[in-house]
This record gives C-alpha cells, structure tokens and sequence, in this order.
C-alpha cells in the first residue's frame, strides 16, 4: 500500500524575484486571429483562456512565453482554492478579464476566483439531482464551461445547458437539451460560434440517440439539432444525411436509440464556417446485436463537419466504419495549418479511441494519413486510397471464444486534452497502450435505461484474474503530424496537456506531481507535489506581468488508488485549483492518508451458482460506479465493506431505491430480487477473497 506521508516529502519552493515588466505574450497564432468568443479585445483574449481549448482550433497552447526552460525551475505555487466535490475533477478552467472560471464535478458549481489570489467571489448552484449518476457511465464528471461576450456557458450532469453572467453570477437562462426519460448526460464543454451554443450529451452506454443542439446564445432557445444517427425510417427522415446514415443500417437499430453521441471533441474553423465535432460509439457495442446485417452504421465513430449556423451536414470522416468496441471519435479535436509534402494545408488532427493518429483535410474531410500510436490489433492500417481501416480477419468472430482486442475501450487516447505547437508543430498526446477480452454475451437481452453493450463484461475481469493481465500501459506521445512519427515520449500515466510559446509542455502524473517538460525533447524540467495526479487540462494566462499555468485537479491517479479503498468521508481533501508563477511561494496543507478500517467479511455461505450469476449481473448494472471485481473503483462506497452486505438492507436499496438521495437509485426495473440475491452473494465472495488475501499478507 502506498503510504502517502512518506513520500509526499518536504515541499520545495524556490523563492526568486519576480520579473516585473517582461512581457509576456509571445506572437499570435493564426487561430487567435478570429473564432475567438466575442466580447473583450484580442489583446485579452490572446493572454487569457476564454474558451474550452483556449482558441476556436483547440491548440491547447498559450502564446505566452515568460516561463522557460531557463527559468522553470523557479515555478511554485502562486495559490490554491479547495473544490467542495468529492468527485473525479476533469475541467478546463476559463481565465476571462481576470475572473477564473471552474466548473466542478456534476455541473453542479461554477466557482468565480480572483485569478491573482484565488479568493472566491461568487459560486453559482445549478443543484444536479443525485439520482443522476446512474445515468453516468464514468463519474459525475464535467469538463469545463466556455464563454462568450460576457457570459459563462456549462453543461450539468442531468442534461441542462446553463448561462450565467460572468461578473455577477446571476442566471441568464438555462434549458434542458435531452429527454429526461432516456439515460442522457452532459459531461462536455459547450462551444459558441456566432451567437450560438453547442452542446452535446453522453449515454452511449445505455439506450440513447446522439445528437448536438444549438442554442441562441442570448435566449437559450433551440436553433438547430443535428442527429448523429438515423432514427426509425418509418418516423421518415429529419434530413438528407439522416436517409444516406440509415442505408449504412440494418435491423431494428433504432430500438436501442443507436448511440453516437458527441460528449467531447469539437472544433472551429472561422474561415470555412465549419464546425468539427467527434461522433462515439455504437449501442450496443456488439454490432451484431445492434445492425446484424453489418455495414458502416454512420456516423459512429466519426468526425462530422456541419454548418453551424444551419446545423447542415457538410461532410463525415469514419474512423471505425461498423463501431464495435466502443471506439469513438469523441476525442478532443485540433486544427491546424501546415506544410505537408510541400503543400500548405489545412487540417484537423485526431488520436481517437481506435489506436490511429488521423491527419484530415478539414476542407473537404479526404484523409490526408492516418498511423497508429500504440500496437493495433484489430486492423493492419489505414488504407489511404479508400481511406478506410482494413480489418484484421476474423477480429469481430466470438464464436471460439473471446478476442483480445488493442486497444481497449478506454482508448490509446481517451478525453484528456491533446495540445499542438505551433513553434515545434509536434502534437502532445496522452497516451494509453491497453487491450481488452471481448466476448458475445449469450445471455444479453436490451434493458432499456440501462447499460447495454452486448458484450459480458465480466470476462475481461476473468482473464485477468486468470493471470493475463489486461497489459496496459500509458504515456505522453510527442507526435510530428506531418511525418506522423514519433519524436520523444514519457513513460507513466498522465493527464491532459498544455503547450506553451516558451518551449515548455505541462501535464499532472499520475504519481502526484505536476509537471513541465522540455517540447522539444521531453526532457522533465520541473515537477510539484500537488498531492493528486491532476487529469484535467491546464491552461496558461497572464495576470498582471505574471505568467501564470493552472490546472484543477482531484480524484485523478494512482495516488488514491492503492490498498484497501477509504469511504468518501475519510479521503483526504485533495480537489482543488492550483495556480502557479514564477516565485509563488503558496504552500499546500498537510497531508495525511487515512485508510478505513476494515471490517470482517459475512460468514455468508455463497454458492458457485449465485457467485456466477451474481458476478454477470455486477458487471453488467453495477461496475460502472463499484468497481471492477466489486474493488469499490477507488471513488465510490466499496461494497466489499459495506454494512449493507448482511444487515438485512440489501434489497431495500437496490430494489427499493432506500439511497436513491445519495446517487443508488432502484434497480427493480433492470433486476430482480433473485438476481439482487445473486449479486449480494457475488459482493460477499469478493469481500472474503479480499479478507484472506489481507491476511496472508
Ligand atoms: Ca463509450
């Protein structure tokens, strides 16, 4: 177990004396010249961070330059401020006329700090039921809010768009974009492209139909909605890309709402009027039992370019043509122009979940290359001519048992921003080697409002402990677009990424640090203890004649991962804002690691039968918030140690919805009592399996 106090170690800050007067600002980048929100001067807007990925391109990168790496040595911490939530942080923080913006997790806080000092000055409550978390496959995340001519626009977790003035923090407007009977979430930034909003939602795990709307920016009223796939052909087609999606579909997809929903990626190119967005993956997973009869099922596992003023497709680029292992392409977007065999071109970059690096050409959507970043095994490459992926034979064929598929759901790159520089024309890239044990479930059928993937997920779990490990591995990937080739990397788990015109790469690691990286060479130029691997993206800004790096970190890494799991409650508070200069000399509060007390396992007599069902059963409804191998998934309540195992309760909370105020809800419409039982006993082996492995150490 890893004991936090012994290696946290004696915080060094070194003290230097500020550069007064340097400037700060390196020069602009083509992508600040227009696309930015309105509202404030250039000048502002090309020292701050006013939209998700600080530009409408979504480099990621600040032309500000006076950290270096001669002087990043000096960088400490300038201020902190504590987040209220116990939950995963992942925002990108705003910085908009000298007001930082957060949004916390659920959607549920935007805090308002004085970026000098990080003192707040208002928060705004949007008060996210928490009977929404079972609607979100991967935490009650948000990441992040964008603005625009003096408003603030976010998205919460139950699926509201809100809209909020950024110097009072009064609510302007606020809308619900989704049905609140399907399992939709908001866990993505919204953009603003000319007096418009754009939001998208999550659910592909479920049953949903994904789509993006567009807001009036000033009243919230609903200007367009762009589906990502067809609906029911008999309901007749919303638009001409709808009835070209629906002839890449066969079955009754439609009863399964299909999937595809936009929960992250998106970009801008003011010069072509063209907004990117990043479609996911298919519902079910399992093609199969989603369009049996195969075909492309567009637009999963696409980069769509509409319109956005009208919402009109413009053209698609399918990365995973027949999604099936949710490979989306949700993943952060970036665009950029640069010289490629001689030609100048415009493009957009994207490392989604498949194992590819795609450079396209954002005019016309052609690809331009595409190599992977990690081993693939499901195809042998892209072809260039046809511009699709050829398939390994036999990849999708279950029959025989499970394919181990690389990468695995989680992606060779999930959500965690990306960056571009423009100075070394290298992409940054967070990076994940992984693979994953897919195998048809037999004994599927569609529970609406609930996890639909096709797949048993129980068996990639039991391989593992069968002792093939899952071999996953992570790493930052500095990656030359052009030669698609890499350049440098940096071993170990880390989050988004931040480049900078002064040379330097800024990510969290997954050990607890933040850190800054030379973006030439990768060579690690300085590092914090921030008591938490922040996974969120960080930005830059200038306050005054101070360059300042923040990012907001919380529940990120493998710092709260290790040995017996504490409850909320007793989790050290690590979520917060940290912002750093040249000489800041803040100091983080001590630290101490508490781990719960364990209690004996029941003496429950379980049997092999209720175990297997039990364990199908978890892995389909309850892994998603409780873990893997019912291992509490290192954030929520693990179960293992729960008093509810055999204090007679059992049932009246997963059947009658007894914590439905703390986020468990009634699972009577997915499962009954016999199979409630049936996971009881499978929680019970895995507590006594944890107690004798305790004890023999
Ligand atoms: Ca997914």
């Amino acid at each position: 177990m890893m004991c936090f106090s012994s290696r946290r170690g004696t915080l060094v800050v070194a003290v230097v004396a500020v550069l007064v007067g340097a400037t700060a600002l390196g020069p602009a980048t083509a992508a600040d010249q227009a696309g930015s929100p309105r509202g404030s001067g250039v000048e502002q807007r090309n020292v701050e961070w006013h939209a998700h990925g600080r530009d409408a391109f979504e480099q990621r990168y600040s032309p500000l330059q006076q950290i270096t790496a001669s002087n990043v040595a000096n960088l400490g911490l300038a201020w902190f401020f504590d987040l209220e939530e116990h939950d995963v942080v992942e925002a990108t923080p705003l910085v908009v006329d000298g007001i930082m913006y957060v949004v916390g997790p659920w959607g549920d806080t935007l805090y308002a700090l004085d970026v000098k000092s990080g003192r707040k000055l208002w928060t705004y409550e949007a008060n996210v039921p928490r009977e929404t978390l079972v609607r979100a496959c991967c935490q009650p995340v948000n990441r992040g809010a964008t603005s625009d001519n003096g408003t603030i626009y976010f998205g919460t977790l139950d699926g509201r768009l809100v809209a909020v003035d950024a110097k009072s923090g009064r609510e302007r407007w606020q809308t619900l974009t989704v049905d609140p009977s399907k399992a939709y979430t908001i866990t993505g930034a919204p953009r603003v492209i000319n007096g418009k909003v754009i939001i998208g939602n999550g659910g592909a795990e479920y049953d949903v139909r994904g789509y993006i709307s567009a807001y009036d920016a000033t009243t919230g009223k609903l200007l367009w909605r762009f589906y990502t796939v067809p609906g029911n052909p008999a309901d007749g087609f919303e638009n001409d890309a709808m009835e070209m999606a629906a002839a890449t579909w066969t079955g009754e997809w439609w009863r399964f709402g299909g999937g595809g929903t936009v929960w992250d990626g998106m970009a801008y190119d003011p010069a072509l009027n063209l907004l990117y967005i990043g479609v996911g993956n298919g519902t079910p997973w399992d093609q199969k039992m989603r369009s049996p009869g195969g075909g492309d099922n567009l637009f999963l596992a696409s980069i769509v370019a509409l319109n956005p003023d009208t919402g009109d497709y413009v053209w698609h680029y399918q990365t995973t043509p027949g999604e099936n292992w949710d490979f989306t392409a949700t993943q952060p977007i970036v665009l950029a122009d640069m010289k490629i065999a001689g030609v100048d071109r415009k493009v957009l970059m994207q490392a989604p979940k498949n194992g590819f690096f795609y450079v396209v050409d954002r005019t016309n959507g052609k690809l331009i290359s595409a190599k992977p970043i990690v081993a693939v095994n499901w195809a042998t490459h892209v072809d260039l001519a046809t511009g699709r992926p050829v398939e390994t034979a036999g990849i999708r064929d279950t029959t025989d048992g499970p394919k181990v598929v690389s990468p695995g759901p989680s992606g060779s790159h999930n959500w965690n921003p990306m960056a571009f520089s423009p100075k070394t024309g290298l992409v940054y890239i967070p990076t994940l080697q992984s693979r994953y044990f897919f195998q048809s479930s037999d004994a599927y059928t569609y529970v609406p409002g609930y996890w639909n993937l096709g797949f048993d997920i129980s068996i990639p779990m039991q391989f593992q402990l069968a002792g093939q490990e899952r071999r996953s591995s992570s790493y930052m990937l500095a990656w030359d677009p052009v030669t698609q080739s890499e350049k440098w990397r940096v071993d170990g788990s880390g989050g988004g990424i931040l480049a900078t015109a002064g040379g330097l790469v800024f990510r969290g690691v997954a050990t607890g640090r933040f850190a800054a990286y030379d973006a030439e060479t990768g060579r690690e130029l300085w590092s914090q203890d921030v008591q938490n691997g922040p996974v969120a993206g960080p930005i830059s800004f200038q306050s005054g004649d101070d360059q300042y790096i923040a990012v907001a970190a919380g529940r990120g890494a493998a710092t709260l991962m290790k040995g017996p799991v504490p409850q909320p409650a007793l989790l050290p508070h690590a979520n917060r804002v940290l912002a750093f200069k040249l000489g800041g000399s803040a100091k983080l509060p001590a630290y101490e690691y508490v781990p719960q007390p364990l209690r004996s396992p029941p003496t429950l007599q379980v049997s092999d039968d209720q175990v297997a069902k039990g364990r199908f059963a978890f892995h389909r409804f309850c892994f998603a918030c409780h873990g893997r191998e019912a291992n509490g998934n290192k954030i929520q309540p693990d179960l293992r140690y729960s008093d509810y195992l055999d204090n007679g309760e059992w049932h009246d909370v997963v059947i009658e919805g007894a914590l439905k105020d703390k986020g468990m809800v009634s699972f009577a419409a997915a499962i009954d009592a016999d199979v409630s039982e049936a996971i009881r006993h499978y929680v019970v082996s895995e507590a006594q399996k944890a107690a004798s492995r305790q004890q023999a150490q």
